[in-house]
């Protein structure tokens, strides 16, 4: 394999500082990794990234986190997530990897600033909303188009809002979204739904919520902010216009693993492929939490993958020691 990374020779390398645990991300299986490898005293090196806490950081409350009965807030879990892993010597940075060579150890990761090397490395970069890919979307986000209801929802007050989607996302989001808007209309593309029962049950109940069933938007309309969109049904083929001061879309994730193409498995949607234990095709190299699993998705199971990841990095470090592979090469 071709190295992406101008890099001198491992055991000149190796004579730099060589961190044991790097971590690349900061939600929920980043910072529990970091949490697990601080208090096996491997010092870990966390990488932030663009969002401390991840994606469960711009949710308002997080109901189903074990511990919190009365549910905690998305941001204040990723701080608290932080101040206990910086408790046992975890460093966190706001840099993010720009390149990485896993082809040979240390593994290189190059970020904005510097390149750092590292024994193991556990990758945690989470996936971001996927986009409808219409017209009109792109152009509008920010006016009106958004994805994320915690971060934009106060924008809406006494607004009428749509929102597509037919799972958890989108019915948390709705129901969030009605603390402020006159109405939230779903939008779905089928006549069922994917999300969980309660939320099912909490949105129907919900008076502010109603639903538009086995329908698709086609475009999103609008000249300096969102008027409305232009639908299809997918049944009968009818073609309508919604009108619409926000559209709030959440249709899925893609994992961020666009950095690994070529150097770690993935599946035909880009989810790194690991083991059991969180390991990758590379050996020292793990993958925890949105970026390997497209099943779960939930803070308890990144978190407890992210644990895993760390112990492990652990253990395989005491089998296969840098100086032994260093000096392999
Ligand atoms: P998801 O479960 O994949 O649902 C995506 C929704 O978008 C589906 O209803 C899908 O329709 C629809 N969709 C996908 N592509 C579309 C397109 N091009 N046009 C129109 N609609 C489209 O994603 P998610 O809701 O973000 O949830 C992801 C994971 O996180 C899930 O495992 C979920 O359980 C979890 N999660 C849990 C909670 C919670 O427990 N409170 C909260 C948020 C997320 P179809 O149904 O027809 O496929």
């Amino acid at each position: 394999m071709e190295l992406q990374l101008n890099l001198s020779s491992p055991q000149a390398d190796a004579e730099k500082k060589v961190e044991k645990v790097l971590v690349l991300g900061a939600g929920p299986a980043g910072m529990s990794a970091a949490l697990y490898a601080a208090r096996a005293e491997l010092n870990p090196l966390v990488l932030i990234g663009t969002e401390l806490g991840g994606q469960a950081s711009l949710t308002f409350t997080i109901e189903n986190y074990p511990g919190f009965p009365d549910g905690v807030g998305g941001a204040e879990l990723g701080e608290l997530f932080k101040k206990q892993a910086e408790r046992f010597g975890a460093r966190f940075e706001y840099d993010m990897a720009t390149e990485v060579d896993f082809s040979r150890r240390p593994f290189a990761v190059k970020t904005y600033g510097k390149t750092i090397l590292a024994e193991t490395v556990i990758i945690s970069t989470g996936a971001a909303p996927n986009h409808l890919n219409i017209p009109g979307e792109n152009t509008l986000i920010g006016r009106g188009v958004s994805y994320c209801a915690t971060c934009d929802g106060w924008f809406f007050k006494e607004k009428k809002l749509a929102v597509i989607g037919g799972g958890d996302s989108a019915l948390e989001e709705a129901l969030f979204l009605t603390r402020y808007a006159s109405s939230v209309t779903i939008i779905h593309r089928r006549d069922e739904l994917r999300a969980g029962a309660i939320l099912q049950r909490r949105a129907k109940e919900n008076p502010k919520i109603s639903f538009v069933w086995n329908t698709v938007a086609e475009e999103i309309i609008g000249e300096n902010g969102v008027e409305g969109l232009k639908l299809r049904n997918m049944v009968t083929g009818e073609k309508s216009t919604f009108a619409a001061d926000g559209v709030f879309i959440f249709v899925g994730h893609t994992p961020n693993t666009q950095l690994f193409k070529g150097q770690l498995e993935m599946d035909d949607k880009g989810y790194i492929k690991t083991d059991l234990t969180m390991t990758t095709n590379i050996p020292g190299v793990y993958a925890a939490g949105e970026v390997m699993d497209s099943h779960y998705r939930q803070v308890v199971t990144s978190a407890g993958m992210g644990a895993a990841a760390a112990i492990q990095a652990g253990r395989f470090m005491e089998e296969h020691s840098l100086e032994q592979a260093v000096a392999e090469k």
